[in-house]
């Protein structure tokens, strides 16, 4: 019975916030802080992909880059880690095969962490009605979202799995796992703004972490060619 206890308490709470990160920005670290704030969780784990199966790869820098700029990004959070497993594994990078890895037999309970731009389209991802039995949901709002419990805030064919919990203000899918739908002071950064400006030789200060600003500089990054 002690051993049991023992066990419980020391069962953590993760966030898995996989994305391209090319490359990070405050968008993607101050909504990473506000979740782990908000859920408490332990620990972050920033998993950068290989192959994103929904994107152009000739947008897309070296993943030795991505990582590096995604390293520098977080190392003075203590909760903020760094996993290479997409980037280890071949072919396209799968949040199917990723969650298996982190969620299958351990003891930890784990949240897959993604914006509500990714999770609208979550219909196209690989497999993504098993996505929601192996750990759960939280999917960073913008403001002024819907906060009502409306069938409309879910993608169409995953509305006969998930039922709402009046209670606890959330989606309970079948298998037990929340869907969190939470609002974040969203800040209208992406990555596709970054290289954009970097690419017209404008400042991305601001934008992104001095760390990335002074990466991107160093290495040339996203410059126009030629
Ligand atoms: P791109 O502009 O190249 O499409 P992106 O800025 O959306 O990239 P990704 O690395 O694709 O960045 O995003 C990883 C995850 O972070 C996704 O779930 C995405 O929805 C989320 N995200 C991206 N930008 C923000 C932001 N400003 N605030 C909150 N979440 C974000």
């Amino acid at each position: 019975m002690k051993e049991k206890m023992e066990k419980e308490t020391k069962r953590k709470k993760i966030g898995l916030f996989g994305g391209t990160f090319n490359p990070i920005h405050l968008g993607h670290l101050r909504g990473a802080e506000e979740i782990r704030e908000t859920f408490h969780l332990d620990e972050v784990i920033f998993i950068p992909s290989a192959i994103p199966p929904h994107k152009a790869m000739e947008e897309i820098i070296d993943a030795k880059h991505r990582l590096e700029m995604v390293r520098l990004a977080i190392a003075s959070n203590p909760y903020f880690s760094i996993s290479e497993i997409e980037l280890s594994r071949p072919g396209k990078s799968y949040s199917i095969d990723t969650l298996r890895h982190f969620c299958g037999g351990s003891t930890d309970t784990f949240f897959f962490i993604l914006g509500g731009d990714a999770f609208v389209e979550i219909e196209t991802w690989k497999d993504f009605q098993n996505l929601f039995t192996l750990c759960h949901f939280i999917v960073m709002a913008r403001p002024g979202f819907q906060k009502t419990p409306i069938a409309s805030q879910l993608p169409g064919s995953l509305t006969p799995d998930f039922q709402y919990d009046l209670e606890k203000k959330v989606w309970v899918h079948l298998s037990g796992y929340h869907l969190y739908l939470k609002e974040i002071s969203f800040l209208d950064i992406s990555s596709t703004k970054v290289r954009e400006l970097v690419e017209r030789g404008e400042s991305v200060k601001y934008l992104v972490p001095p760390e990335t600003e002074g990466y991107l500089q160093k290495h040339g990054l996203y410059r126009k060619k030629g």
